[in-house]
């Protein structure tokens, strides 16, 4: 085997080419590197073929073919397998080394091309004839000469591994040709370009090939080149700062100054050994602790690893505070700050006793208060921290969209930062605060990742001991803190979610616990808080029913407290002018403090009125009653909507008229007067939109009474879904629409027979005032509903013939009388 031609040395130049007799010589196969005409080329010799070639060479008169095989991995090379021109060579010097191989040296003399294989084991021996180069001009010959020797003075300046005196040896050389050889030989050029170089006879040509060969080759320098000084010179700056720094440590010392940097580094340390993280994040720390030490301080990294430092050594680890599960006193804190809330109250207590005899890393599930603002979720989350002696912490999730928020960014991130989850651990400085997740139904998600999934990895008790936020990089425990989440609404939670959720729901509070919650809990604290402790001022309670229907319109109590602490304001201004100031706020100074009322809230019409039936609404700010108005026009039978009904609100009306239409007989209703009108259906407030098919009845009542002209009570208020039989539909948000029908000053309430449970939930008070009734039809409405029963007077087509009426009258009086029966009873409930 012939490999590595390390050195090649021109050894003399006027080497007499033979005349074009053939002659046999056995051949060297080259696997990857060309022996150039003229140039001396040490080679090792491995494979069995050409160890036999080179013995029948020394044997003889020590002249072999070199010449370059096809396929560089060919063991055994055969007839076919070599290019057709080689070199003929001296074996000038052979070295056996002890594993066999024979390192040989070579004297290149011309080249020949490879006529015949005459043998072809065990050795290859070819007929061979020299070739001589071909002549050309003169003056073309010279200019190229001069170019390449130009070029390969630059390249050899640049280069860092051509031996020292190639150029000079190169500019010894009178022979065009050969100068191209020797140049071909020292670059570094793989195998197929020699072969090339080596094809080329004629030498004008050759001279222009190596030409091209050493521009690319000098600008490939000239790259290296550039790349070397720049990177030398950064290791110049950075060694220069870290000698410079030694010695300004060095002089400080003598001087006796301490360097802060040491000093600042020394401080880091310190604090990591005693910030008692568990081991793998103690050696992290230590590990990054190196690293900034090695670090001039004013790289950008140097800042990053020292803000990361900084966070692991803020964080808590182990510190706790409290813990104590004294249900009693639990229940105690609960009361002191809360009014009413019995049924949350209680479920608190079960949760923690259940907490206190499963041990602190429980796995029961997280605590979910979900209801409209201001009704006490923030407040009673802070009131069992207080129970348990626990630190409380909150974070808002609404409008989170980044899992990023939750979990931190990497630290490749340009500016990153660990997650709101971290950041609260280490305000919370313990490792079991109270955590109250705030409006966790208000989590977004988008292409920045799903904040649901790395909550509920926060939430988990079987993963949340090794909560990972990607900022930190270290596992750090959760498994200890109590969570506690709120949220104004089930619905959007995601179901994973809420499957770990122990859901407790507060709902709106009524007219008379506001004004108890004012007068126990807010007045008093706003007073404190204004500075008015000592100061006789009293709210009376006029005045707070006033605060509570004027202005706020509110499921909870926030914007009561809020009006209640500007009223304290007013007055804690004047008493600190030394002005006089009211003792008794009475509701008609309201105006002057307040400003003028804001709100209107629902009441009963004054009067029984046709086309007009009172609806109860939900919304976010609690119940309200609603009216809805029908009026009927001369038209042609459409059907008109105002007051920004929603799709299913307008599915709802038009079931509620094609119920009317298919029972119009049975109403007392022509049934062809439904072509000749138009219906408009209107929802006063008009621009509050409006959505739900529980108006259904409502718009049913208002229908039938318009088009019959029999009022409807105005101290009946009702709710439910109808279908196009008349059947009614349960609905939602019962507690919140009797509330803001109570409000009102409505007596009796109409509602779906299958809402009866939510009737549980209403204060005794208020359920003694209102009464209800259970219906399943609408035959059960009507009675209830209208002054009249539009049922009792079926309608009658025009009597042609005195005899025929008087029959058809009594045939309806049949009729009517079945149809108060059995299937239509009203449930009244006294609830
Ligand atoms: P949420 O978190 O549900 O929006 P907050 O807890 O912030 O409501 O309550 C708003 C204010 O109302 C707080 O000052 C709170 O103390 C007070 N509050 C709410 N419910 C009650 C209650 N039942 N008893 C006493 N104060 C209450």
């Amino acid at each position: 085997m012939t490999d590595d031609l390390d050195l090649s040395v021109l050894l003399e130049e006027r080497i007499n080419v033979p005349g074009p007799e053939p002659c046999e010589l056995p051949v060297l196969p080259l696997a990857n590197t060309v022996v150039f005409p003229q140039v001396v080329a040490p080679l090792f010799v491995s494979r069995q073929q050409a160890q036999h070639a080179l013995d029948a060479a020394l044997a003889n008169d020590r002249m072999v073919l070199t010449v370059v095989q096809r396929d560089e991995a060919a063991e055994v090379v055969g007839a076919g397998d070599l290019y057709p021109i080689g070199v003929q060579s001296r074996i000038s010097r052979v070295v056996r080394l002890p594993d066999g191989t024979i390192n040989i040296l070579l004297q290149g003399l011309w080249r020949v091309s490879l006529d015949d294989i005459v043998q072809e084991q065990p050795l290859l021996r070819a007929r061979v004839t020299p070739i001589a180069d071909l002549p050309t001009s003169p003056l073309g010959l010279e200019a190229a000469r001069r170019t390449a020797l130009a070029l390969f003075e630059k390249v050899a300046n640049l280069s860092r591994t051509l031996p020292e005196n190639a150029y000079v040896a190169a500019l010894n050389v009178e022979t065009p040709g050969v100068l191209a050889d020797l140049i071909a030989s020292h670059l570094p050029l793989d195998v197929r370009q020699r072969q090339e170089v080596l094809e080329v006879l004629d030498v004008e040509q050759r001279l222009h090939l190596v030409c091209t060969l050493l521009i690319h080759e000098l600008d490939v320098l000239q790259l290296e080149h550039q790349l070397r000084v720049e990177v030398e010179q950064e290791v110049d700056r950075t060694q220069r700062e870290l000698f410079l720094r030694e010695q300004l440590k060095a002089i400080q010392r003598e001087l006796g100054h301490i360097d802060p940097l040491v000093h600042e580094l020394a401080g880091l340390a310190q604090r990591i050994a005693t910030a008692n993280m568990p081991e793998p994040v103690q050696l992290r720390a230590q590990e990054e602790l190196a690293r900034l030490e090695a670090m001039p301080p004013s790289t950008p990294e140097y800042t990053l690893v020292r803000t990361y430092l900084d966070w692991l050594v803020a964080l808590p680890w182990h510190a706790t505070s409290g813990d104590t599960y004294e249900l009693q006193a639990a229940a105690q804190t609960l009361d002191r700050h809360h009014y009413g809330l019995q049924k949350v109250k209680d479920r608190i207590l079960e949760h923690l006793a259940v907490r206190k005899l499963t041990g602190a890393r429980s796995r029961s599930p997280v605590l979910c208060f979900v209801g409209p603002p201001g009704v006490g979720k923030t407040s009673l989350g802070r009131s069992i921290a207080e129970a348990l002696g626990r630190k409380f912490m909150r974070i808002s999730l609404g409008g989170v969209h980044d899992e990023a928020e939750i979990r931190g960014h990497r630290r490749t991130y340009v500016g990153a930062m660990p997650g709101r989850i971290v950041k609260m651990m280490r305000d919370a400085g313990t490792v079991n605060p109270v955590l109250m997740l705030d409006e966790i139904d208000k989590l977004g998600h988008d292409f920045r990742g799903d904040p649901a999934a790395a909550l509920l990895e926060v939430l988990d008790p079987e993963q949340n001991h090794a909560f990972s936020d990607h900022y930190l990089d270290v596992p750090y425990d959760l498994s200890r803190v109590m969570f506690i989440t709120t949220a104004n609404l089930l619905d959007p939670i995601p179901d994973a979610l809420v499957d770990r959720l122990e859901v407790i729901e507060l709902a709106g509070y009524t007219e008379e616990e506001k004004v108890e919650i004012a007068r126990r809990f807010l007045i008093p604290q706003q007073l404190e808080a204004n500075g008015l402790a000592g100061v006789p001022v009293r709210f009376g309670q006029d005045t707070i029913v006033a605060l509570i229907r004027l202005y706020t319109y509110e499921a909870g109590v926030r914007e009561l407290e809020r009006q209640i602490g500007t009223v304290c304001r007013k007055i804690a201004r004047r008493v600190a002018e030394q002005r006089r100031h009211p003792h008794r706020i009475v509701p008609s100074l309201l105006p002057s403090l307040l400003g003028a009322d804001r709100y209107d809230y629902g009441l009963a019409e004054e009067h029984d009125e046709v086309g007009v039936a009172t609806g109860m609404v939900w919304t976010a700010n609690g119940g309200d009653v609603m009216p809805v108005e029908i009026s009927v026009v001369e038209g042609k039978g459409n059907l008109l909507l105002t007051g920004q009904l929603g799709e299913v609100m307008q599915e709802s009306a038009q079931a509620a008229l094609s119920y009317t239409r298919a029972n119009a007989k049975r109403l007392g209703i022509d049934p062809k007067r439904f072509d000749k009108v138009d219906i408009h259906v209107h929802m006063p407030d008009g621009a509050v939109p409006k959505e739900g098919p529980s108006a259904g009845i409502t718009i049913a009542c208002a229908l039938v009474s318009a088009l019959t002209n029999i009022p409807l009570k105005r101290t009946v208020a009702m709710t439910g879904e109808i279908t196009l039989r008349g059947r009614i539909l349960p609905v939602g948000g019962i507690k919140e629409k009797l509330l803001g029908a109570y409000r009102a000053g409505i007596t009796r309430i109409l509602m779906p027979r299958k809402n009866e449970r939510d009737l549980e939930d209403i204060a005794r008070h208020v359920r003694r005032k209102l009464q209800c009734a259970l219906v399943q039809h609408m035959d059960a409405v009507l009675p209830e509903a209208f002054v009249r029963n539009p049922l009792d007077t079926p309608y009658q087509p025009r009597k042609r013939t005195r005899k025929k009426a008087a029959s058809t009258a009594a045939s309806t009086a049949v009729h009517s009388g079945t149809t108060g029966g059995a299937g239509n009873s009203v449930v009244a409930v006294e609830v």
